[in-house]
């Protein structure tokens, strides 16, 4: 058998089977343009039967004990870990995301079902002293967490793997079932996934997968009622179509941001440079909490943008498969346009380009920009690519305004040496995670993670994300 990934026509995965679809699509190369697969494109009867199959699984998922969900994700686990390599390539060549940084992807969704194999046995309510109200007297009460059903998982395309997991690892663990619709780009992770969970003892039909577009597939999921929850992870407009078509169902969305740093005075600039280097380069700058924008003390800003440029220069542009390159393809011709525009329009407002600001080909350079005004779309909006501006503040008060000053607010990273500033920084940034001394990219799959403003709302991390998908149920008893 050819390995997962090089085989040229993949299947549906439907009620525990492969299932042949009426339509494909071929899955080109972000790098080369060359076709990898040919991926199908459900049809509503397609994600319908998708639908189904999860709506009658929920029962034997529900009642299955804690220990056997416990058991299918270490299996999942410990399958991913003796295919790691293959796992690895297949992020590589649907994403373009470099070998090496495909490889860390892998590592981190081995933790992330690990993490979620040990949340399995741990999901429990709580006693409640009803006697506290004098109504209450000679009743115990407690309260039970129960799965929420079917939950529609549809995902982003720059981390195929390690998101997918987030959504996946905590609806196994709380016995939901899942119909999963992964980003157009990158379905073969899924497929992969998919192979790997039959193997690893998932029920027939409590794990499926449809592919095809968004606005097709993603759409039918988001709008059939017996889906419970939609878990999304992606832009926030589409984000945001989601949310209000969804009417009761509970959605938790992860969306963007155009994440920032505080470099106050003072601090060690060579154990920042590299870190924030690879906070705003890493996977192209295809990260959700990618460095984007840097503001450095006045004191610290000329040796700041020296050290950094230098760095960058050092950065290796090329294969994905190449395991030395640093910086690969962007995931679509359109976005490499779409920044060469952006950089050109913060030029026009007075921007400098210290390096970067053109493309080979579908790889956009490492671009470093200074003095941008925050009007700038590659300061105010998502920018998604490798692109970072550095600007100088005279406080970090200023700082703390400014990074504020956004639509968005997933994480802010601030580095100092100062107790007082970093708590100040703590209560007055409007994110959803502080980072003290390190960047805003810092994630590791335990934390909560999730966002304020259109970084969307809800929380991922295994245990909040168990939560969301769980529902509390009460118990009274009435002993008098
Ligand atoms: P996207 O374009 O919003 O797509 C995300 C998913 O939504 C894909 O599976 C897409 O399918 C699907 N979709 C598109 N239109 C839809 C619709 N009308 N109804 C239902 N589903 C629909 O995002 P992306 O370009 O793949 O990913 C990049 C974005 O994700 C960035 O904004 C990034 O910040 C965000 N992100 C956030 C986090 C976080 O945790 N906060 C993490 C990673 C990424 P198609 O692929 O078929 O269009």
């Amino acid at each position: 058998m050819a390995p997962v990934g090089t085989e040229p026509k993949k299947n549906l995965f439907i009620n525990g089977s492969w299932i042949e679809a009426k339509q494909y699509v071929s899955l080109t190369s972000p790098y080369d343009g060359e076709v990898i697969a040919e991926i199908p494109s459900a049809t509503e009867e397609e994600v319908n039967k998708a639908i189904e199959t999860a709506y009658g699984a929920r029962e034997t998922m529900a009642k299955m004990p804690a220990h056997k969900r416990a058991s299918i994700l270490e299996n999942l686990a410990n399958l991913l870990e003796t295919r790691k390599g293959e796992a690895a390539r297949i992020i590589a060549l649907e994403a373009a995301k470099p070998i090496t940084t495909a490889k860390a992807e892998v590592d981190r969704t081995i933790q992330t079902y690990k993490f979620a194999a040990e949340e399995a046995k741990r999901i429990h309510g709580e006693t409640v002293p009803l006697d506290a109200a004098p109504d209450g007297e000679n009743r115990v009460a407690f309260t039970i967490r129960e799965p929420i059903g079917v939950i529609g998982a549809i995902t982003p395309f720059n981390f195929p793997m390690n998101l997918v997991a987030h959504k996946v690892g905590p609806a196994i663990a709380s016995g939901n079932t899942i119909v999963l619709k992964p980003a157009s780009q990158t379905p073969l992770s899924s497929f992969f996934l998919a192979e790997l969970l039959q193997e690893a003892g998932m029920p027939i039909g409590a794990f499926n997968v449809v592919t095809g577009s968004g606005r097709s597939v993603g759409d039918q999921i988001v709008s059939d009622e017996r889906v419970a929850m939609i878990t999304f992870t992606g832009s926030p407009a589409v984000g945001i179509g989601i949310r209000n078509k969804a009417g009761l169902k509970r959605v938790t969305l992860e969306l963007g941001s155009n994440a920032a740093a505080i470099i106050d005075e003072g601090v060690n600039l060579d154990k920042v440079i590299s870190r924030c280097v690879g906070g705003a380069f890493a996977f192209q700058g295809q990260v959700c909490i990618s460095l984007q924008r840097v503001y450095v003390h006045e004191n610290e800003y000329e040796r700041f943008v020296e050290k950094f440029v230098e760095t960058t220069k050092q950065l290796n542009i090329g294969d994905p498969l190449d395991p030395k390159t640093d910086v690969s393809a962007l995931i679509s011709k359109g976005d490499v346009k779409r920044a060469l525009d952006w950089i050109e329009e913060a030029k026009q407002d007075g921007a400098e380009i210290v390096v970067g600001g053109n493309a080979e080909g579908n790889i956009l350079l490492p671009t470093v920009l200074l003095n941008v005004d925050p009007s700038q779309k590659v300061s105010c909006q998502e920018v998604f690519a490798p692109i970072v501006l550095i600007n100088k503040v005279s406080s970090i008060d200023e700082a703390i305004d400014l990074v504020n000053d956004s639509r968005y607010g997933l994480q802010a990273g601030v580095y100092t040496g100062n107790v007082a500033t970093a708590f100040d920084a703590v209560e007055k940034l409007h994110v959803g995670g502080v980072i003290i001394n390190d960047i805003p990219t810092f994630r590791v799959d335990n934390m909560p993670y999730g966002g304020v403003k259109e970084s969307g709302f809800g929380r991922e991390g295994i245990k909040y994300a168990v939560e969301e998908m769980t529902e509390m149920k009460l118990a009274v008893f009435n002993r008098n």
